[in-house]
């Protein structure tokens, strides 16, 4: 089949209303903000701006208040918002939220999608993913899964910890991993759950502090503490919870590759302002060779990162699983946008460091990306476990 990594005008003239409605109503509030808000009057400002401009919700089906875009309509289109730490907020389609709509589209029953989607999409409320827990629980390997649930009359109670559940505090709803059979360790026996915000048994233990801080409402420690739910409670059906995790994992990881992708572009393109304009040792700072050489890997690295990007959007596009191109994409871009930051950081000397520019909190909030989603090392021993049974089922092949 013919790769078509391309989309159409409609796409395009998104992603240019998008990069225009960032830059004269985002990056200011970013600015005057050092990139990071806790205040909901910003936020449902933001989104307020958003929909105004018509760029509020691209990912989300038309019935749901959005534009329906493909996953390589999003690339072009989140990787605009991401120009800016605030442009996924004001647009909606800020992690977890985004991968939680993509998810609750894809599986939910037509009474969640009213009850949980439509106001999500919509920016009324927030949620959250709550899958990692504190050791010896699920994390790298979601298999060590231990919260449990257990069947109750009339629907599940839910007991375990999770931690750094991004956005969890003030969230309308979470949606919980939790083990319904098998033992810790075993590769089966995962339910999603969606636990009202309010739900009694569901406790904020803790803010964690972090070395990002951009990500709306924080990265939260949970209990869920004889957490009781009703039937319908469950997301997919009983069981199927890490079929459903592969569901929202693949294509999240690749939307929070555009998005910081466009902060890759905002660090390379302060860095080459400064480049342009300083003046030491009797020339252009752009002039000096080594300068100019970071100022091409980081053009190297972010066109790889896209070209990477578009690949495996174009295979998830076709209803593929796209696990060893997501991966791969996923490990690079992590990479590469960090080096990109760092380099921009370097070429713009101590004012790279200080507070006088953005790069500083940039570096910050790229950093973790190499962890989650699957930690660079974890993407990097499946892609060669494939790769390897790739190579048996060929011999055997042969043989
Ligand atoms: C900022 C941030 C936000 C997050 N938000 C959420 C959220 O909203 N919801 C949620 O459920 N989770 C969230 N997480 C958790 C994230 O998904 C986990 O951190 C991630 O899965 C790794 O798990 P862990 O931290 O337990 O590391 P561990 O599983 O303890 O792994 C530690 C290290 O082991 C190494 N490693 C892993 N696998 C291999 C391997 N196969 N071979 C060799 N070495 C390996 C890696 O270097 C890895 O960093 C978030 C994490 C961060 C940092």
């Amino acid at each position: 089949m013919a790769v078509d990594l391309s989309h159409g005008p409609d796409v395009a003239e998104l992603a240019r209303r998008t990069a225009e409605f960032v830059r004269d109503h985002v990056i200011p509030v970013e600015e005057e903000h050092g990139g990071v808000v806790s205040s909901d009057d910003v936020r449902e400002r933001l989104q307020r701006a958003a929909k105004e401009a018509g760029v509020f919700a691209p990912h989300v089906s038309a019935e749901f208040g959005g534009h329906g875009l493909d996953m390589r309509g999003r690339a072009a289109v989140f990787e605009e918002a991401g120009y800016s730490l605030l442009g996924p907020l004001a647009l909606n389609i800020a992690a977890p939220d985004e991968g939680n709509m993509h998810m609750l589209e894809a599986i939910a029953t037509p009474a969640q999608k009213e009850r949980y989607l439509r106001p999500l999409a919509s920016g009324e409320v927030r949620s959250c993913f709550a899958m990692t827990e504190p050791a010896p629980g699920a994390g790298s390997d979601p298999a060590a899964l231990t919260t449990r649930a257990e069947r109750v009359d009339g629907g599940w109670r839910i007991n375990g910890r999770k931690w750094f559940i991004t956005g969890a505090e003030g969230a309308g709803f979470t949606i919980c991993m939790a083990r319904t059979s098998g033992e810790p360790g075993d590769a089966g026996g995962a339910t999603m759950f969606l636990v009202d915000g309010d739900n009694p048994g569901l406790k904020v233990l803790r803010h964690i502090e972090t070395l990002d801080e951009s990500l709306y409402g924080g990265h939260i420690e949970l209990e869920f503490d004889d957490c009781v739910v009703p039937g319908e409670a469950v997301l997919g059906e009983v069981d199927q919870g890490f079929r459903y995790a592969q569901v929202r994992l693949g294509p999240a990881r690749m939307t929070h590759c555009m998005r910081w992708l466009g902060i890759a572009r905002r660090a390379q393109d302060i860095a080459v302002a400064r480049a342009a304009e300083r003046r030491l040792f009797g020339s252009r700072l752009g002039d000096l060779g080594m300068v100019q050489q970071m100022i091409a890997d980081n053009e190297i690295d972010i066109a790889a990162s896209r070209g990477l990007l578009l690949r495996a959007c174009w295979e998830l596009d076709q209803g593929e699983h796209a696990s060893q191109s997501t991966s791969i994409a996923k490990t690079f871009c992590a990479e590469a946008i960090w080096r990109v930051v760092d380099r921009s950081v370097q070429i713009c000397g101590s004012l790279g460091i200080s507070g006088d520019l953005l790069l500083g909190r940039f570096l910050r909030e790229v950093r973790p990306f190499r962890i989650y989603d699957g930690p660079s090392e974890t993407h990097r021993w499946a892609i060669a476990r494939r790769v390897l049974r790739h190579h048996e089922r060929v011999q055997s092949g042969r043989s």
